[in-house]
């Protein structure tokens, strides 16, 4: 827009200095009426106002990403990044990108000069750049997810080393926590199932809050014990192919489950769908009929019992199961009974149904695994951003918000006059850098 504007109001620079030109020379073109004077000077000034003031104006605490105003050059730090990687868009905003990955002693750095190096352990170039494409795409002005990056992570069962480090140290001390908390509690004993899932989630919360360094629950699969899945990712994607692998994969939770879609959930549906078209999912009258009877409440299967003439009792639902399953009449019946065109139902991969536990666990961790690097990528790619275009020659004032998530950083919330802290300090930390000028206050 900024353009835009730039450009006519050199257009109207010139339309003013052809007429100044022309009346010179003849005196007849003065008859140019008082309001297109008028129009002409006031479009001279409007367009001269915001033109020629936006790219110096920044407002106070607008130090955005892509926003600002471009730098001069570097404060000098030890982990100062390449100034190189910085370029504008096609609207004129100025963008950070993080320079190509690159090769070290024991793998790949994904985000070479940036506040927090990662480094993916693998000897292969096109894998390092496979997981760079889905953890920093940018398009349209954003900063997107092109693609999934879990299932790359676990099809190539590739590992970020600085996560490994934080693995290594909490690992243990998550699990002495959680056996701890699980055997001081008088009532996990001689709960049930249901409950014991609940006690669970509650205890791996408080596990992960007694940490050294406390990220958030999401990555309490990162903390458990990863089964062997080595070649598993790469059956599936030859049975059923890289799109299948991808969709289900996030739907790990829901194998041999009746999954409920309405017709609203459109996306849902589409992942479905392709599941369905890839041997991965069965869809309303293909579900097993034993799978089916499970949805009905043990008066409906009573009822059904006696509409299909069935003389036997059923002491319970499993029971009511096995009288009614593959009986004359039930597959008629359960069409008025259940919403089928709205039931899908995932199955195992081809030849993977005893692994299927397996693969969900491997599956949780690539997935808590790839929120970690994005995050960790994310606040590293930001406040570098934030370094490189701080405006050298001022007097700035540095600020660091740190979040609720990142308790042992609180410490560093604090104003700095000179060399502010480069966060990350660790993975998943997400603290925040923000320069001010004096002129802000
Ligand atoms: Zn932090």
């Amino acid at each position: 827009m900024a353009y835009i504007k730039v450009m006519l109001f050199y257009l109207i620079g010139l339309i003013c200095g052809i007429i100044t030109l022309a009346m010179a020379v003849d005196q007849t073109v003065g008859w140019m009426p008082p309001t297109l004077s008028g129009l002409v000077t006031f479009l001279f000034i409007y367009l001269a106002g915001p033109a020629t003031s936006d790219t110096a104006y920044v407002a106070p605490n607008a130090h955005k990403d892509e926003e600002e105003a471009a730098p001069t050059t570097l404060p000098a730090t030890e982990k100062t990044p390449q100034n190189s990687a910085l370029s504008t868009n096609d609207s004129g905003r100025l963008i950070y990108q993080i320079p190509p990955v690159e090769k070290t002693a024991n793998g790949y750095l994904l985000n070479p000069g940036t506040t927090f190096q990662l480094t993916l352990a693998t000897e292969s170039k096109e894998i390092a750049q496979a997981v760079r494409e889905r953890i920093d795409h940018y398009e349209n002005g954003e900063w997107l997810e092109k693609a999934p990056l879990a299932p790359v992570l676990a099809r190539y069962q590739v590992h970020c080393l600085e996560i490994d480090a934080y693995i290594k140290t909490h690992k243990k001390p998550f699990k002495d926590s959680l056996t701890s908390l699980i055997a001081n509690s008088p009532e996990w004993e001689n709960a049930k199932k249901n409950d014991k899932n609940y006690m669970m989630s509650e205890f791996i919360d408080k596990a992960i809050q007694s940490l050294p360094i406390r990220l958030s629950s999401d990555i309490a699969p990162l903390l458990q014990d990863l089964p062997d899945t080595k070649g598993l990712d790469e059956m599936i994607i030859n049975s059923h192919g890289k799109e299948a692998h991808e969709i289900y994969m996030p739907y790990a939770a829901h194998i041999e489950k009746i999954m409920q879609v309405s017709d609203n959930d459109k996306l849902v549906i589409q992942h479905m769908k392709k599941l369905v078209n890839a041997n991965l999912c069965l869809q309303g009258a293909d579900i097993p009929q034993s799978v089916l009877l499970q949805q009905l409440t043990m008066t409906d299967l009573s009822e059904l019992i006696a509409d299909c003439n069935i003389h036997e009792k059923a002491k319970s639902k499993s029971d009511a199961i096995s009288l009614l399953d593959g009986a004359k009449g039930v597959s008629g019946k359960l069409v008025n009974m259940l919403p089928l065109n709205e039931l899908y139902y995932l199955i195992p991969p081809k030849g993977l149904t005893k692994k299927v536990r397996d693969l969900q666990v491997s599956w949780q961790y690539y997935d808590a695994l790839a929120k970690l690097m994005k995050g960790t990528y994310s606040v590293a790619r930001t406040n570098t951003f934030r370094l490189i275009t701080a405006p050298e020659g001022e007097k700035l004032r540095w600020e660091v918000k740190s979040c609720d998530d990142c308790a042992d950083c609180e410490s560093l919330q604090l104003i700095y006059e000179h060399s502010p802290p480069q966060p990350p300090l660790h993975v998943g930390c997400q603290c925040l850098i923000f320069w001010h000028t004096a002129a802000e206050g």
